[in-house]
């Protein structure tokens, strides 16, 4: 998935308030009264207020989902969550609707843009404040921020509208009920109405989708009645004599890019198992049981978080690539999730850590490069990551260091089993420690777990095992490849002073609240020994001493440590998502010609309810939650946390199909 580096949109102001697009020469909405303009047009012949009131009377959990060609001000977005709160306050606590908005921008707005146009609407401020605190970073691609308590989920593609609708999941349940059709007229933007537009409204929607645009002009109404929407013309708003709206009146089949890739049929929810007490697996159990599952986690161990989890410090911050290429997109929204859940907890005294920035010294000169090329090529925001001269680099690190490097606001480190035992509290969560598991089948729809003595029963079962159970990996296929970490230790003494953020260099080096030091890990691929060795903390030990030359005071033979096991994957993403089902997917694909358009293949068959949280390599921290929300979202049906390219890039059955379908695996009969 190829992105652009953003552009900034060049305004000036009317009246000090409405914005105007030098680029495209036009108002965000009418410099009259921007509220009734966008009232009339989107809200009422999208009939949101009906809609939203049937939407609100549903007992069951729910979601609305509306989709606008450029979001701009989020004018839009304010004005239906006055109305969406209107319609659920009467539900008080028991309103089980989520609302959620999708909105495409090409030029997103500064925060302090938005503040100036919200400064016009005093009565949405309570919409506008919240909307500006979550406002995502402005780097290119798909951002989800949640408002209100997780009421209201707002995702935000940053980059052109046709890009990120391709990208966009049109299973059941994740399809738009209402679309904005904003985005400046069709004879100041006529990249944005083309045919390509319209086709993919048309995926995206389903029998009762609604539109509303306030163009009418011949080709959008050609263009829309062409792919199945009824469209009909009404008075404009204003000055303007006419607008369109409508409904989708012929639903027509859509195959999809990647079958070999479709979303598992959802379970309604349950119970579930988790084998694995570590990060993937707590975070998972977590994720499950806030979302009204009863869980049940299996661990070997006599305690959780025993393996790559149990390192008394990690760090988390993003990956920065010259070109941003997938991983950099993947792992930017891993750490994003990552923060949602992190930062209240941290906040709360919940979890140990420091999340108020990170130095990442450029140790050697590739390195040095590419952070310099991303900068300039990517453009990314200095409230993420700005690039800082050695002496600024040792004034935030608290320690003279011997590199200039980049610095990340909002990254830092903390304690993983911290995180750990904050999941596993909760309620819905019970773990059942010494479970080693034997076997798995599936019997009468549900899954059978068995342990030594025990047998465990559940509608789904999440295998979250890590690197080291490599039977259970290769059950699964998963080509899991187990790499010994080794950390080391400093006590207080052996340090001139604490670190005052966590320091990346050709490792990470941390000092904890209670003084001791964390600095590694050590990268030993072949050795399989989980013993603790002398020359590995001269590893350390030399590299700490490299990046900060006066911070340690120490011989190798008089430290403590660690060894862990990283679970890597061949493409370093992780491994998230539904098991095909291994016989069915030989039969379908990978026995069959790779050559066929792919409309010719069904779509995937999966082992109900199973799915894997693995590979999470050095950088469990940025991705277990994301994870954990994508297999739940899966498991109920729920839109996706990404990305269609981003979901592929990190689904178990890529190992299958990739070699098969660009010719590489032999088809066997
Ligand atoms: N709904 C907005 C509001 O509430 O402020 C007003 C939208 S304004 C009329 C049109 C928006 O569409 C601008 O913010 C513009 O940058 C954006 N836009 C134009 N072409 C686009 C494209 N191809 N993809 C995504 N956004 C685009």
């Amino acid at each position: 998935m190829k992105l652009q580096k953003l552009i900034a949109p060049k305004l000036s102001w009317h009246n000090g308030s409405v914005p105007k697009s030098q680029h495209f020469d036009d108002h965000y909405y009418s410099i009259e009264n921007g509220v009734q303009e966008a009232g009339y047009v989107f809200l009422k012949h999208n009939q949101l207020a009906k809609r939203l009131d049937q939407a609100c009377s549903f007992l069951e959990s729910s979601t609305f989902r509306i989709a606008e060609t450029g979001f701009g001000t989020g004018l839009n977005l304010l004005l239906t969550l006055a109305l969406w709160f209107e319609k659920t306050a009467k539900q008080g606590k028991n309103n089980r609707v989520l609302l959620h908005f999708v909105s495409f921008e090409m030029f997103p707005l500064r925060v302090a843009d938005l503040e100036k146009a919200h400064q016009a609407y005093p009565d949405l401020a309570v919409f506008s404040t919240e909307l500006r605190r979550h406002y995502p970073l402005l780097l290119p691609g798909w951002h989800d921020i949640w408002l209100f308590d997780k009421q209201v989920r707002v995702t935000l593609w940053f980059g052109d509208a046709l890009a990120g609708l391709a990208e966009c999941d049109a299973t059941a349940g994740s399809q738009i009920d209402a679309w904005f059709l904003d985005g400046f007229t069709p004879a100041k933007n006529p990249e944005m109405w083309q045919p390509a537009l319209f086709q993919q409204m048309a995926r995206l929607s389903h029998k009762d989708t609604t539109f509303a645009t306030f163009s009418a002009a011949g080709d959008v109404r050609r263009g829309l009645q062409k792919v199945g929407f009824a469209v009909h013309k009404t008075h404009g708003w204003g000055k303007k004599r006419e607008m369109c709206f409508g409904q989708l009146a012929h639903v027509r089949p859509h195959s999809l890019k990647a079958p070999w890739f479709a979303r598992p049929e959802p379970i309604a929810t349950g119970t579930a198992i988790v084998i694995g007490a570590g990060l993937a697996g707590a975070s998972v159990a977590y994720k499950l049981a806030e979302a009204g599952w009863q869980v049940t986690v299996l661990e070997a161990n006599n305690q959780a978080a025993q393996h790559a989890s149990g390192n008394l410090a990690g760090t988390i911050h993003p990956l920065i690539t010259a070109d941003w290429n997938l991983r950099s997109q993947w792992y930017l929204q891993g750490f994003e999730a990552s923060l949602r859940q992190l930062l209240p907890w941290l906040a709360n005294k919940d979890i140990q850590g420091n999340l108020a920035g990170l130095v990442q010294l450029a140790v050697t000169d590739v390195g040095e490069k590419r952070v310099k090329e991303a900068l300039k090529r990517v453009g990314l925001p200095d409230c993420f990551a700005y690039w800082m001269a050695q002496d600024q680099c040792a004034f935030k690190a608290g320690s003279e260091v011997n590199a200039a490097g980049l610095y990340f606001p909002q990254a830092g480190w903390v304690s993983p089993p911290s995180i750990v035992k904050r999941c596993l509290m909760h309620k819905g969560i019970s773990v059942q420690y010494g479970q080693v598991v034997d076997t798995f089948e599936r019997i009468d729809n549900q899954w059978q777990i068995h342990t030594g003595e025990r047998a465990f029963k559940a509608d789904c079962l999440i295998v979250a095992t890590g690197a080291l159970n490599n039977r259970l990996n290769q059950q699964l296929g998963l080509p899991i490849r187990p790499v010994k970490g080794q950390v080391s230790h400093f006590s207080a003494q052996q340090q001139t002073s604490a670190l005052n953020c966590a320091v990346m260099h050709e490792g990470y080096s941390v000092t904890l609240d209670s003084g001791l030091a964390v600095s590694g890990a050590t990268f030993e691929a072949p050795d399989r020994s989980a013993s603790l060795s002398i020359q590995s903390h001269q590893t350390n030990l030399d590299r700490a001493k490299t990046a900060l030359p006066h911070w340690i005071n120490a011989q190798a033979n008089s430290l403590q440590g660690r060894v862990a096991f990283r679970p890597t994957t061949p493409d370093h993403l992780p491994i998230i998502g539904p098991v095909a089902d291994p016989q069915w997917m030989q039969q379908a694909y990978l026995s069959q010609s790779h050559t066929h358009a792919v409309y010719r293949y069904a779509n995937q068959h999966y082992q109900p309810g199973l799915f894997v949280s693995n590979g999470h390599g050095a950088r469990g921290l940025m991705s277990v939650f994301l994870a954990a929300e994508s297999i739940v979202a899966d498991l109920q049906g729920q839109p996706l946390l990404q990305p269609n390219a981003l979901y592929h890039a990190s689904h178990p059955a890529r190992f299958a199909i990739k070699p098969w379908r660009s010719g590489q695996k032999e088809v066997k009969g």
